[in-house]
């Protein structure tokens, strides 16, 4: 986007101030500059060139959760999340480049299958040797950056158990991305046992990689496009379904890949073979919906409704669901400490009403979730909605 066209974005702005209630970190700081409305006068004045750049201004713009809370309700269909990305790609283009390439290897490493499962070892390692009770000794947990870290390696889980490749000429595949393997490893297993029952053929592409999603939202748009080309080259010709409801809305944003589909959504659109009734599972479940999932993909009605064929199981939604968790993408590592304070809300949530699963479709949210839950000592599983449904399918042969 040019400075012309992020100005004409930015004019559509009529300071109205309906957003304000909706923004997380406005409603944290009650401070102008962390409002959609303050931050959309910030880039209107460094982009005209009435503000000059300064730490201050770009810490204001940072600390932007590009959740799109604000977007939902504004009634002039101001796009502040593509707004924040362009503002936040010509700001990346002032750093020096040393800075510049620090991060962009930053986000390349956080966008490495490899490297996540070297973190998912790492993380195994921690738990093994009782890395949290060591860093609380040594005050490391003290660090908001290392506890971070530590918080979400220790919630990895070894790579799903499954057929490599799955079935010739299928037409459905499953986007694994970058991380999908270690941080929804589960429901990896559980989509393809589910469209196993369901008689749908489902391949895993040999090839995949990251979305791009982390790349856009930190100032790499190009990088961001070359990821969802090579995902577009290679997944273009099936029907691509997610476990992750931000990749899925980065895929979108590709042509080729305009028809991906989230999980929840395809297994509600498809037919069930006449019979295929799942066991009864007496238990409470609290759905938390993912801003991607709320703000970006419209809403997460089929996780409603595919919960809703477990008979006995009651399910509700998460109250303030519409608020952001905290943890955004690379948000929880890059402000530790909003993270959490966006979390205790969520916390205070699940302390009250106990439920015994807490299902969410997007896996960085459900390790921040995870992590809180633990930490609070709550003995509440978080898992992906369809690792519930994968558990109820009646043994095979049984209908
Ligand atoms: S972003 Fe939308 S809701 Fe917020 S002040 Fe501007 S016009 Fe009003
Ligand atoms: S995207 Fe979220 S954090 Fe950013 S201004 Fe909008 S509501 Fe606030």
């Amino acid at each position: 986007m040019t400075t012309d066209k992020l100005l004409d974005a930015t004019d559509q702005c009529v300071k109205c101030g309906l957003c304000l209630p909706h923004c997380p970190t406005y409603r944290l700081s009650r401070v102008e500059a962390e409002s959609p409305r303050g931050r959309i006068s910030l880039v209107q004045g460094l982009v005209s060139g009435v503000l000059s750049p300064s730490a201050r201004l770009d810490g204001h713009l940072a600390s932007c959760l590009e959740c799109r809370a604000c977007e939902s309700v504004c009634p002039s269909l101001v796009g502040v999340g593509s707004i924040m990305d362009q503002v936040y790609a010509q700001r990346t283009l002032t750093l020096p480049p040393w800075r510049r390439q620090l991060r962009l290897g930053w986000l390349k490493s956080l966008g490495s299958p490899r490297l996540m499962r070297a973190a998912q070892r790492l993380g195994a390692l921690y738990r093994l040797v009782g890395g949290a009770r060591l860093a609380r000794r040594l005050g490391l947990s003290r660090l908001p950056l290392v506890n971070a870290y530590a918080r979400l390696a220790e919630g990895l889980q070894p790579p799903p158990r499954w057929e490599p490749q799955g079935a010739e000429g299928a037409e459905v595949a499953l986007f694994l991305g970058c991380s999908s393997e270690v941080t929804q490893a589960g429901a990896l297993e559980a989509a393809a046992q589910v469209l196993g029952r369901l008689g749908i053929p489902m391949v895993r592409p040999g090839w995949q990689g990251c979305c791009g999603a982390m790349l856009r939202h930190n100032g790499f748009p190009r990088e961001a496009d070359q990821r969802l080309q090579r995902n577009a080259a290679a997944l273009g010709d099936k029907v691509l379904v997610g476990v992750a409801s931000a990749c899925v809305a980065e895929l979108r944003a590709h042509p080729g890949l305009a028809q991906a589909a989230e999980l929840c959504a395809y297994l509600d659109a498809v037919s069930w073979p006449n019979g295929l009734n799942l066991s009864p599972l007496s238990a409470d479940v609290l759905v938390h919906e993912p801003c991607s999932h709320r703000n970006q993909l419209g809403g997460n009605g089929a996780v409603h409704r595919l919960l809703a064929r477990i008979p006995a199981l009651r399910v509700a939604a998460l109250p303030d669901n519409a608020l952001c968790c905290g943890a955004a993408g690379t948000y929880l590592l890059q402000h530790p400490d909003t993270a959490l304070a966006l979390l205790e809300p969520k916390l205070a949530h699940l302390n009250r009403l106990r439920p015994s699963f807490l299902v969410t479709t997007n896996p960085g949210c459900a390790l921040h979730l995870a992590a809180g839950a633990r930490e609070a000592g709550l003995p509440i599983e978080v898992c992906h909605p369809v690792e519930l449904i994968a558990r109820q399918l009646p043994p095979l042969g049984v209908r």
